[in-house]
């Protein structure tokens, strides 16, 4: 029996047909789809030719079809249900002679936050044991350093951290600020899986952020991780005031280094009451959406870290930011100064939507496998076979 008012008369349903039937085809979907995307979507192995020009047309791309691209290269190089839990302790709380506009523990800033000195070494390896019990494989200790210059006996400590954790079996990260050829071997030879130092934002927009120190200083102190064989972590924090073209020039310069950094942390400025920066909005998520999945597609290898500010997204959100490419976060209870998520409320997110936390140094194998056995070439329009494999 037809389920059709008999008043419809049957050339309105020929039209309906009609309607679907001139839908545009895959094929004019992905003439609409940027060269520079359509490009990074066969791509098999990441690439270091990028030009500022491609980052952007990327980054311009209408946000469903960005996110969805970000998805199917995600599924190529990652397991897309594996997220990284990490966790991050500060090991020296403040007093910092820098004047980073957004931190808490910058000397020239009125925050009412109290210098600590530096934690002993048994301290910060009872909250490591603690973080891997709940579940974190990465175990992250910042220090407020400019460098570590006439920093010897601080040195030693962070050695005897670094390879305490190690011998726990985790992934062990620190940042303490801008470190020399030197310091970077031996914190290599301690151990060190990954050093971090981000570039914050763009080159040019960088200066009305921090002044004390440059950002080929920065640059410098990335290539001296590098050459010792360790692991770079660098990425930025979005919602410093900065434009679009700032988050692209970002993306841009970390994805034209010699190498690319293993570990791209997305930061959501968090606004502290005394910094400059303190009366700051949030970034809207829709660019912390496209950051992400940018980031995803133009460094395909790398973990990208939803960092800072995750505390004031939505399950939702999180989610979507996961689906686009993201797939590590900070759990615990601090991050830094600022509150984090917990181990509890994140697991079960995770086991709402189908995640399971990633295995330390799981990512390394995965990666040279995906690589491997990753088809000769895709397009967009071949992104749902991809997605559900
Ligand atoms: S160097 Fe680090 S600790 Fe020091 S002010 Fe800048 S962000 Fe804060």
């Amino acid at each position: 029996m037809s389920l059709l008012p008999r008043s419809v008369p049957r050339i309105i349903l020929r039209r309906s047909y009609g309607t679907v039937q001139s839908s545009p085809s895959a094929a004019s979907i992905a003439s609409r789809i940027p060269v520079a995307l359509q490009e990074a979507t066969a791509a098999t192995v990441p690439r270091t030719t990028w030009t500022r020009e491609e980052v952007q047309q990327i980054y311009e791309t209408p946000l469903n079809q960005l996110t969805y691209a970000a998805a199917a290269i995600h599924r190529r190089f990652h397991d897309p249900s594996a997220i990284q839990m990490c966790t991050l302790m500060n090991i020296k709380t403040g007093g910092c002679s820098e004047d980073c506009s957004y931190c808490a523990q910058s000397s020239r800033h009125n925050t009412g936050l109290k210098a600590t000195k530096m934690s002993p070494v048994d301290d910060v390896l009872k909250a490591a044991r603690i973080a891997k019990a709940n579940g974190s494989t990465r175990f992250c200790m910042g220090a407020a350093w400019r460098d570590m210059r006439g920093r010897k006996t601080s040195l030693k400590n962070v050695k005897q951290m670094v390879s305490g954790v190690r011998e726990m079996g985790m992934e062990v990260c620190v940042t303490l600020g801008m470190i020399d050829e030197n310091q970077a071997k031996e914190l290599k030879d301690a151990g060190l899986t990954a050093y971090n130092h981000n570039l914050d934002t763009s080159r040019e927009f960088y200066p009305t952020i921090i002044t004390t120190r440059s950002y080929d200083e920065r640059l410098k102190t990335l290539s001296h991780v590098r050459d010792a064989g360790i692991n770079v972590c660098s990425g930025g924090i979005l919602g410093l005031g900065e434009a679009d073209s700032d988050r692209i020039g970002l993306i841009h310069t970390v994805s034209s280094l010699p190498s690319h950094p293993e570990s791209f942390p997305v930061n959501a400025l968090v606004p502290i009451p005394g910094t400059p920066l303190g009366e700051r909005k949030m970034i809207s998520f829709d660019k912390l959406l496209r950051t992400i999945a940018t980031a995803r597609i133009v460094l395909p290898a790398t973990i990208v870290r939803l960092a800072a500010g995750r505390i004031s997204l939505s399950e939702e959100q999180q989610v979507q930011c996961f689906m686009a490419g993201a797939n590590a976060v900070f759990t615990g209870e601090k991050m830094l100064t600022t509150d984090c998520n917990g181990w509890d409320e994140d697991r079960e997110m995770f086991e709402r939507w189908g995640f399971y936390p990633m295995k330390s140094f799981e990512k390394d194998a995965d990666a040279s496998v995906s690589k491997e056995s990753a088809p000769p070439s895709a397009n967009v329009s071949a992104a749902p076979a991809a997605a559900s494999s």
